[in-house]
């Protein structure tokens, strides 16, 4: 099975920044829109954050 790397965004493939191991994230803070949540593959849904870029991408349409 293939390992996920939870500091890898699953929507791009760039490193997420994900410090949500070290007990805090920035995204526990930010509200994801659920549309680009609904793009992450199943397999990946919870485990690895989406970068900010990706985010930011996404509100600016
Ligand atoms: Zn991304
Ligand atoms: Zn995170």
């Amino acid at each position: 099975m293939e390992k996920i790397d939870d500091k890898i965004c699953p929507l791009c493939g760039q490193a997420n920044d994900c410090k949500a191991h070290q007990g805090n994230c920035w995204c526990m803070d930010i509200k994801v829109p659920k549309e680009l949540l609904e793009k992450v593959p199943e397999d990946k849904k919870n485990k690895a954050c989406i970068c900010k870029s990706c985010i930011d991408a996404y509100n600016k349409g």
